[in-house]
């Protein structure tokens, strides 16, 4: 048995966990004795001060030494036990609910002397502690700082107490996988002495050195990953791409606006990845409107002009038939594109599969269906992936792979996050970044208005229909109910169509595909100038004459989702508003996000505000986002260590040095399953 045997062996392995605390503790998931380690308390509560009985702190968790005096056990049933007790200063009754006399005579014999510790409250005129669990004759027993622990149902602190302490007691002492510079950096701490000290509730807010080490080790497990997938990547030799400048050009001479300097430069970076002979695997990022779409078709006219197949990926329908219809007017009428979403019907997706390994389709654009094991291409050389930041390092590779070698791949991203953030969550790519918005932008007005001034916001609307703009006018998601959502749409829909008649129009995500089509055309088309709908606008789509959104019960969104939607209007050179309505009454954290939004349309700077306001764990929804999230590691708060681990990575690129020191890290960390599963 290898030393770190232990730590990954699962959790029934510990002694005294039956089947039943096993099931508990997965729910959690928590499998192996390695995660166990991980769930730290939320915080410590102190029983360690004793308090004498008339300086008591009601609602608060103390500790007093006391006297038993009086047993008051009640005749009637229902009614809780009581014991007396009392100290020089004053007296307090101990009430037992569901307690056994036999029981309390035991833990509380008359006349003696016991150490208690619970929430006291006030009753009657009398001090009382309900169901005190920590009671002893023992003084020591109960005086102590005892950390507390998010429990799930049906498992006690005490429980976990003895679990996490029969590990702590057991865990080995770990090869070293740092070389002694890095080491030295952490005064030498070794794993195993940070683990105890993360524990130990003296050390524990003090922070330092033991802190700063497992963070670095979680950092450094994840970009050396990173770097292992980025190698393996580039080994594979591919066929360089060939293609003439002048497609782009006569692509460029159609469109009626130049290029940015850093649309032009993406490009470039992309054409040089194109023209090598190692496999593209880049991040092209760019704010909501910076003009990624048009650096995306660039690229996959080249591809196809050198022989090659193109795939394109979204994460919306609307979005695919927009992509599809742009791409239909800028490509050369011999150019081959397709769509096929989970909704194409058997017969279209067949036609399209045979095609497709026909190689009769240069160009296939579509949502996650394309990437079915039967949706095979003949000579695939490109996969473009817009707006998902859903997407993990695995699922990225495994796309890559099913492409072949010859397949590049091009990630799209809105998603506007510091640095630290991209190391991790794109680490294993090569990054274009578009900082340059379009010239002729105006930065978007952004007003709040109360609900119970919707007239007013009515009013503006008006003025802006009659001038001929277009209008997005967006009901957020209540109760996570979908049902409930559409409800609110339709409502606000017949609402509006009081006021505006046929020039409104409804979206939502429970029309059927040919009314959804049917309705963004009108939309586009200007027959209708107010859109109702639910987020189904929030990702991508472009109209670049819509010039208003309102955006109903604004606080039910994040800021940067606001930011997203908010992206919708300004696309276009004309002036834009964004109107966010609220109920009444805001607390002040959301007026501050109000205000940042007002005073901002960076999305690099809003996002820098929301991570003050909200600390990182809940930007962008990171968390819920499924990708690979830190137990211990903050991207803006160790900003500093996740420097010195890209700057170790890049060390140990150079120096060759040899990774395999870092097999137990990688193993222990997670990191070496994706290694297996995709190396
Ligand atoms: P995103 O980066 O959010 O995907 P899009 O690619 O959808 O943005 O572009 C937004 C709008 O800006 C589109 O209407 C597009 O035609 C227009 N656009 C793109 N590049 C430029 C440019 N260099 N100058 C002016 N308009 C541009
Ligand atoms: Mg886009």
């Amino acid at each position: 048995m290898k030393d770190y045997d232990f730590l990954l062996s699962d959790i029934n392995t510990i002694k005294g966990i039956g089947s039943k605390t096993t099931k508990l503790f997965k729910k959690k998931n928590i499998n192996t004795v390695f995660d166990l380690i991980w769930s730290l308390p939320r915080n410590f509560t102190d029983r360690s001060v004793i308090s004498k009985i008339n300086e008591l702190q009601i609602g608060k968790i103390q500790t007093i030494i006391v006297n038993v005096e009086k047993y008051l056990f009640p005749r009637v049933r229902n009614l809780p036990n009581r014991v007396r007790c009392y100290d020089e200063t004053g007296i307090i009754e101990c009430v037992f609910f569901n307690s056994y006399e036999g029981y309390i005579r035991k833990i509380l014999p008359l006349n003696s002397i016991v150490t208690i510790s619970g929430k006291i409250s006030y009753y009657k005129d009398k001090y009382q502690i309900t169901n005190p669990t920590h009671i002893s004759s023992n003084e020591n027993s109960v005086r102590k700082i005892l950390p507390n622990y998010s429990l799930t149902s049906g498992l006690n602190e005490k429980k976990y107490l003895s679990v996490i302490s029969y590990v702590l007691k057991n865990l080995p002492d770990l090869k070293e996988w740092h070389n002694d510079t890095t080491l030295d950096k952490f005064k030498n701490v070794s794993w195993k002495q940070a683990i105890l000290k993360l524990h130990d509730s003296k050390s524990i807010k003090k922070k330092g050195n033991f802190l700063n080490r497992l963070i670095f080790d979680e950092i450094l497990s994840s970009f050396l990953t990173n770097s292992k997938i980025r190698k393996s990547i580039k080994k594979v030799k591919k066929i360089k791409k060939k293609f003439k400048s002048d497609i782009t050009n006569s692509l460029i001479n159609k469109l009626n606006f130049s290029l940015t300097k850093d649309q032009l430069k993406s490009i470039d970076e992309i054409n040089y990845d194109l023209k090598s002979n190692e496999k593209m695997f880049r991040l092209l990022q760019g704010d909501v409107g910076s003009g990624k779409t048009i650096v995306s078709l660039i690229t996959a006219i080249n591809v196809i002009s050198s022989g090659f197949q193109v795939a394109l990926m979204v994460p919306t329908e609307i979005l695919a038939k927009q992509h599809f219809n742009l791409a239909n007017q800028l490509f050369e009428k011999n150019i081959k594109i397709k769509i096929l979403t989970s909704k194409t019907d058997y017969k279209n997706r067949k036609n399209i599969v045979n095609n497709l390994a026909d190689n009769k389709i240069d160009l296939l654009i579509g949502t996650h269906s394309l990437f079915q094991d039967k949706i095979k291409f003949n000579k695939l050389g490109l996969i473009i992936i817009d707006e998902q930041h859903k997407f993990g390092v695995k699922q990225r590779k495994k796309l890559s792979d099913k492409g072949g070698k010859n397949c590049d791949v091009l990630v799209m991203s809105a998603t506007p996050i510091p640095r630290t953030m991209i190391m991790t969550i794109f680490g294993d790519m090569d990054t274009s970044i578009i900082k340059t918005k379009p010239n002729n932008r105006k930065d978007v007005i952004t007003y709040s208005k109360p609900e119970t001034k919707i007239n007013e916001v009515i009013k503006f609307v008006k003025k802006h229909v009659e001038n001929g703009n277009q209008v997005f006018w967006v009901c957020p998601l209540i109760e996570e109910s979908k049902k409930i959502d559409h409800q609110s749409s339709i409502k606000r829909y017949e609402f509006l169509k009081k006021i505006f008649k046929n020039k409104v129009g409804l979206l939502h995500g429970a029309l059927d595909k040919e009314t959804k089509e049917q309705i963004l055309f009108n939309f586009l088309k200007k027959k209708i100038n107010i859109l109702v709908s639910t987020t189904v606008i929030e990702v991508g789509i472009d109209f670049p004459n819509a010039s208003v959104i309102v955006i109903e019960n604004a606080n039910k969104f994040g800021l940067s989702q606001l930011h997203q939607l908010r992206g919708r209007v300004g696309r276009g050179d004309k002036q834009s508003y964004c109107i966010l309505m609220f109920k009444s009454t805001l607390s002040e954290n959301a007026k501050k996000r109000i205000n940042i939004l007002k005073k901002y349309n960076d999305g690099f700077k809003i996002s820098e505000e929301d991570m003050k306001l909200r600390g990182y764990g809940d930007l962008l929804g990171f968390k819920q986002s499924g990708l690979q999230t830190f137990r211990l590691a903050d991207p803006v708060l160790n900003e500093d260590l996740f420097m010195l681990a890209e700057e170790e990575v890049k060390k140990i690129e150079k120096d060759n040095q040899d990774i395999n020191n870092y097999n137990l890290l990688l193993k222990l960390y997670d990191r070496a399953d994706i290694l297996n599963d995709l190396i």
